[in-house]
């Protein structure tokens, strides 16, 4: 039983209809190894009161997130590559914030959207991952290299939404207050904007996640060359998707956009953003473009960056410039998988 992919309802259901027991049990062994990350969670005084149902459970409990395989520091970034079950890697950014620690885990080996300027587009897909893969994620940073995890960022490898019922379901785990009990704003699902995915995440009730975009391009022209996504599903459909998705109050959808110079970095591009965005409440963040190989795509200037953040300032859009973490462990956005 593969706890780590569980809520407590599903842990409840399965104590009681593999060993007849009740939710006393589920929440004491639920509490131990999501609250406490306590590998000894049987030497706790309820189980060893019960020697028999704690030898099956104690053979029947798969608490295991993976071996790490190597941790690579840049800064204060890690990054952290997991050799899973089957020999695949997957990997997770460890990223220190003033307040608290952001993890940006990943959904699945590889991608299969192709976005040209994306790494770990590059390798395709190679498999989804499962609920418990990617919760094993957050466990195996928070109590097994002992560093708190206060927020959560599907922005690693993959495309959560096509790895949907997955993704949902370890949403829920993470937020379940018998465990981890994560805030819906700290989880943010990062897309390349799978239309029909935000339409049934929006329809599939709470807990829902704070919704980010990977936009990129000012227009479908721009967009579909650099993504292929946007021959499926253009930005208009993309538009009404984000505008049926339920806010918090005063939220709003982040806007990811990757500067790549003499592409999708020039004065009318900024306009045409704005225009597009003009009906929704969206943060832009501007990211430089990381180098990726064999293609030409790389960032503008410094200057150039300011100038797009500032057009955009003007038409009163609210934005925000990403810093450039990470680029020499490859841990910097749209560089994982580059060396697995
Ligand atoms: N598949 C999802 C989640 C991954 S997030 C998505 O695309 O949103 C990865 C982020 O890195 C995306 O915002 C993407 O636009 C960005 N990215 C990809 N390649 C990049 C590059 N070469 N430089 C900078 N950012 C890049
Ligand atoms: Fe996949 Fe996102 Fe990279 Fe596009 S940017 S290839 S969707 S991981």
């Amino acid at each position: 039983m593969n706890i780590l992919g569980m809520t407590f309802d599903d842990l409840v259901g399965e104590m009681a209809s593999r060993y007849g027991k009740g939710r006393c049990h589920a929440a004491m062994l639920y509490r131990e190894i999501f609250r406490r990350g306590n590998p000894d969670w049987h030497r706790t005084d309820l189980f060893r009161a019960s020697p028999d149902l704690t030898r099956q459970l104690v053979q029947d409990v798969d608490l295991w997130p993976g071996r790490v395989q190597q941790q690579q520091t840049e800064g204060d970034l890690v990054k952290v590559a997991v050799v899973l079950r089957d020999g695949q890697v997957v990997e997770s950014v460890i990223i220190p914030m003033a307040e608290r620690t952001t993890l940006c885990i990943s959904s699945q080996v590889g991608c299969r959207m192709g976005c040209r300027f994306c790494e770990t587009g590059r390798m395709g897909l190679r498999r989804n991952l499962t609920a418990a893969e990617i919760v094993g994620q957050v466990y195996l940073v928070n109590f097994i290299l002992g560093c708190p995890v206060g927020n959560v960022v599907f922005m690693g490898m993959g495309e959560p939404l096509d790895n949907f019922g997955p993704v949902r379901h370890a949403i829920r785990v993470l937020t379940d207050d018998h465990g981890f009990n994560l805030a819906r704003r700290r989880i943010t699902l990062s897309t390349v904007g799978l239309v029909d995915g935000i339409h049934r995440l929006a329809q599939g009730g709470a807990p829902l996640p704070q919704l980010a975009v990977s936009l990129n391009a000012p227009d479908d022209r721009i967009r579909s060359r650099l993504m292929p996504v946007n021959q499926v599903y253009p930005m208009a459909d993309l538009r009404r998707a984000l505008l049926a998705y339920p806010q918090r109050p005063k939220g709003a959808v982040f806007i990811e956009y990757v500067l790549i110079e003499g592409i999708n970095d020039r004065p009318e591009h900024a306009d045409a953003l704005a225009d597009f965005l003009r009906p929704l409440r969206a943060k832009v963040n501007l990211i430089p473009c990381n180098p990726c190989s064999g293609r030409p795509f790389r960032s503008p200037a410094p200057e150039a960056m300011d100038r797009f953040r500032d057009r955009l300032l003007t038409r009163k859009i609210f934005v925000r410039k990403r810093a450039i973490k990470g680029q020499r462990v490859m841990a910097a956005c749209g560089q994982l998988g580059k060396n697995i």
